[in-house]
Parts: C-alpha cells; sequence; structure tokens
C-alpha cells in the first residue's frame, strides 16, 4: 500500500523523523489517560482531543489504529478524594469513568479499541514487576518493591536527562530504605485503610508508572508505533515506564513518543494543583463542543496554547464562518431544480482536490492543524466565491459541481478533525425539525381552506390554493379529505 509520507516529532530524538510503523497497515498507539478521581479539565481534554486528531488522521490516510487509552483507577488522588468524600475509591473511580465518557463523547473523541483500567491488570503488573526482579533491576524492602535505575543503563534517554545531575536534585524522600534516591516504587507495600491486593511481596498496591507498561503490554505487546501523552509525564512517567518495559522485555518499547504541549492560563500550566483549572463541564457550558475542539486545534500540539474567553469567542466565529458558508451553499442547492443540482457524490476538479493536498501536506508535517485549518478555511473563501457565482449562473454544470465538491470536501476535511458532526450535528437535526414544521403549517393551511369553504368564503379558500400552488404544492380534494403533493 503507498502510503503518504508522515513526519512525526519524536521527544526521544528531538527531532522531526520519517514515520514507518513496525506493521503496517496496522499502527499500535498507546495514550496516558486520566486519572479518575475528578470531573477533567480543559488541558486534559487538549491531550485526549491531539491523541484522536492523530489517530483519525492516520486512519484517514489509510492505516488502521488500534488505539489503547488507559484508566488509572487507583493512586494517591483517588485514594485521599474517597476519604474526603466518604464515598468508596472504587465507585468514586467508576462514577469519574462515566463522567469522562460523556464529556469525551461530546467533544467527538471517539472510544479506544481498549479502554483497560489499571485494578483490572494487577495480576500482568505483579509478572512484571518479578521479571523485573529476576533480571536484577528491582528489589524488594518490607513489601514495596524498587525500580534499580543505575542498572539500567539507557535510564534518561528519552527525557535527556543525566543520571548523576537527578541524583544531585533528587530529594532524599521519606522511603529512606531505597537504595539510591533516584529508585522508584513499582509495588507499594499497603497502608492501614487504603485499597490492596495479595502479590508475592505481601499486600500492596502498584505504583503509577507500572500500570501504563503493564497496559501497554498486555493490549499491545512489547514493541509499539506511538506513544502520547501531555509533556508533563515526559520524567519521570514516561522515563520510567521506557525503563519498566525495555527491562523487563530486553527489546525497544516505543518508535515514536509524541508529548503535546501545555494548556495554560496566564502563561502558566492550568493543574489541579494550581488550582487554575476550569473543568470540561464548565467550558461546555459556556462553548458549543464544536467551538472548544476547534479552539483545542487551533495551535500546533506541541506548543503551549493559552486559555482565555477571546481565544474562545475567536474560535466561535471561525466555527460561524464555516458553518455559515457550508450551509448557505447547501441551501442553495435544495432550491436549485435537481436536474442541475449535481449530485453529492460529484468528482472534485483539481481545483477543488488542491485544498486536500494542502490539508494532507500540514497534517503529515506532525500533525499541523493550524495550517490545515488554514487550508479548509481557503475552501472556505473559494466556496463562498464560487455560491456567489452559482446564484448568477444557475445552469452551469461544471460550477454547480466544483461547488458540490467542495461541500463534501469540506465535511471530509473537518471529519479527520472530528469537527464535522460537532459543526453540523444539529443542522441537520434543524433540517429535520424545519421539514416537520414545513409539514405541519401546510396542514394548518389546508384546514384553513376547509373551514373557509363551509362558511363560504370561497375567495379566501381559492386565494389558500393559488398561494401554495406558487410553491409548487397541489392540493387534490378526495372524498376522505385533502390531500397535497409536491411538485
Ligand atoms: P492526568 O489525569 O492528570 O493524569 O492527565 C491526563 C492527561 O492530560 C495526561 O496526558 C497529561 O499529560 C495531560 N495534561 C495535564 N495537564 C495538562 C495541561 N495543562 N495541558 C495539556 N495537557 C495536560
Ligand atoms: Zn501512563
Amino acid at each position: 500500500m503507498a502510503m503518504m509520507t508522515i513526519q512525526i516529532y519524536n521527544t526521544a530524538t528531538r527531532q522531526k523523523e520519517i514515520f514507518e510503523p513496525i506493521n503496517p497497515p496496522v499502527i499500535l498507539m498507546y495514550n496516558c489517560g486520566p486519572t479518575v478521581y475528578d470531573y477533567f479539565h480543559i488541558g486534559n481534554a487538549r491531550n485526549f482531543v491531539v491523541a484522536d486528531t492523530v489517530r483519525r488522521y492516520l486512519e484517514f490516510v489509510g492505516y488502521r489504529v488500534r488505539f489503547v487509552q488507559n484508566f488509572t483507577d487507583i493512586d494517591e488522588k483517588i485514594i485521599r478524594r474517597a476519604h474526603e468524600t466518604g464515598e468508596p475509591w472504587d465507585k468514586l473511580a467508576e462514577r469519574f469513568i462515566e463522567e469522562y465518557f460523556r464529556a469525551a463523547d461530546a467533544l467527538g473523541i471517539q472510544r479506544a479499541t481498549v479502554h483497560p483500567r489499571a485494578t483490572e491488570h494487577i495480576p500482568q503488573m505483579i509478572t512484571l514487576v518479578e521479571r523485573l526482579i529476576a533480571r536484577g533491576l528491582a528489589y524488594v524492602v518490607q513489601g514495596n518493591v524498587y525500580f534499580r535505575v543505575r542498572h539500567f543503563p539507557a535510564y534518561g534517554e528519552l527525557s535527556g536527562k543525566n543520571i548523576d545531575e537527578l541524583e544531585e536534585g533528587a530529594r532524599v524522600e521519606v522511603e529512606e530504605h531505597k537504595e539510591d534516591p533516584l529508585d522508584f516504587a513499582l509495588w507499594k507495600a499497603a497502608k492501614p485503610g487504603e485499597p490492596s491486593w495479595p502479590s508475592p511481596w505481601g499486600p500492596g498496591r502498584p505504583g503509577w508508572h507500572i500500570e501504563c507498561s503493564a497496559m501497554a503490554l498486555t493490549h499491545l505487546g512489547e514493541t509499539i508505533d506511538i506513544h502520547s501523552g501531555g509533556c508533563d509525564l515526559i520524567f519521570p512517567h514516561h522515563e520510567n515506564e521506557r525503563a519498566q518495559s525495555m527491562g523487563a522485555s530486553g527489546k525497544p518499547f516505543v518508535r515514536y513518543w509524541l508529548h503535546n504541549g501545555f494548556l495554560t492560563i496566564d502563561k502558566e500550566k492550568m493543574s489541579k494543583s494550581l488550582g487554575n483549572f476550569f473543568t470540561i463541564n464548565e467550558v461546555l457550558a459556556k462553548y458549543p463542543p464544536s467551538v472548544v475542539r476547534f479552539y483545542l486545534l487551533s495551535a500546533h500540539y506541541r506548543h503551549p496554547l493559552d486559555y482565555s474567553d477571546a481565544a474562545l469567542e475567536e474560535s466561535r466565529s471561525a466555527v460561524g464562518r464555516i458553518r455559515e458558508a457550508v450551509i448557505s451553499a447547501e441551501k442553495l442547492f435544495e432550491l436549485m431544480d435537481p436536474a442541475i443540482a449535481p449530485p453529492s457524490e460529484a468528482e472534485p476538479s483539481t481545483e477543488v482536490a488542491r485544498f486536500e493536498t494542502a490539508f494532507c501536506d500540514a497534517m503529515s508535517d506532525d500533525f499541523n492543524t493550524p495550517r490545515a485549518i488554514a487550508a479548509i478555511f481557503e475552501a472556505v473563501a473559494d466556496l463562498n466565491a464560487w455560491r456567489l457565482k452559482l446564484v448568477q449562473d444557475p445552469r452551469n454544470p461544471a460550477l454547480a459541481a466544483d461547488v458540490a465538491g467542495l461541500i463534501n470536501l469540506i465535511h471530509r476535511l473537518l471529519a479527520v478533525l472530528g469537527l464535522d458532526d460537532l459543526i453540523f450535528g444539529d443542522s441537520k437535526q434543524e433540517h429535520v425539525e424545519e421539514r416537520q414544521l414545513a409539514h405541519e403549517l401546510i396542514d394548518i393551511l389546508i384546514r384553513t381552506r376547509q373551514k373557509a369553504r363551509e362558511l363560504k368564503q370561497f375567495t379566501l379558500a381559492d386565494f389558500i390554493r393559488e398561494e401554495l400552488s406558487k410553491l409548487n404544492i397541489r392540493l387534490q380534494d378526495l372524498p376522505t379529505g385533502t390531500i397535497w403533493i409536491k411538485d
């Protein structure tokens, strides 16, 4: 299969590389999903929307993406929140998994191929930890298991950190029984009042990093094509995940590490711990999902994106311009004689195809969504111009085919960005509602005419018939009542 060349910026090599999947057309992709102790915020949403858009584009060019996004459904934050609210920790996690799906569905984020939950992979995590112990890469202290960082020579390669500098910077943590402050927990001995699972080292729970290693291994295998997440995860989460996975398998773990930049507020990272965040529900209460998703894609995924009402309002007006252009053109076809209006599958001319080329060039260049959106806007500008020409020259079939081709293309490209359904979904609904309303209004006119005839007001009755016939609506009086036919 001839695939388009795609370049991806790989965090591990700090450069754009040509994307060469291990086993095309299948692509194995893992995205670090939410820790489910609360509603996610608009910064987290950026990560989910970026990963979903990457996946959609890869599928658009012909790949089949096996996409895994986990739920971290056990960790300190969940335990702490459960203590605060008095809700059982597992019920709390379950509730926020449902909330995740609700908001993600609203934002047009497609369901992953698999959504594994950490708590459903405890045996796989234990096996992985055992393997690391057997290889001398992990050790047990009082029911805890730690990863022996100094024994994994490739440690620090992903984040570009020097192990000795890390050592100097490392706080001597409370866990003083570690061999080295750099070592991190794979398994944590149970504490009173906290959830725990049995293990060969006594009851306990997994560390955060081992969860992702185990879930990626279970659902994708030892070596995967793309691993994504926010750039706050590069160190330590992904560095540790990599050390564990490679340490256990002896094989490469990830071919392309893809990290999105922060969503910021007043130039500061939006985060729960800083308290400077807006939950997705708060944002969706103010702006429709199409506007929120458009805004999240309006910057390149690696750049920071600042949150402000002004930025969201700008996105609102941009989405409005696309919507208006497409709906106006579609309405024009509805009004046109069907003999002239081309079928919606009209082949686009080369004129139209150039917008698709510009869009794909942008997306293939490390998923440059702002440039891809600019290509859509060029198509929108042409659509407006060509629509006006078509109004003047409605019997020009080549022009009509181009306008129809452009409408189709804009829908298709918006769909790659996950925006088409969000922008036009309600307009399809509106369309159905408008049609229903039209039918009801015609029925009212027919009954009014009936009333007029009963009252012997024949001039009014004829007036109604004639006015309707101007709209090509013909009335037929049958013994059972009056029906109408649209010519
Ligand atoms: P969490 O639920 O905190 O584990 O985060 C879920 C995902 O959102 C991770 O991939 C994070 O890296 C990402 N993330 C968190 N905060 C931000 C932010 N302000 N901007 C962009 N991505 C973020
Ligand atoms: Zn992870």
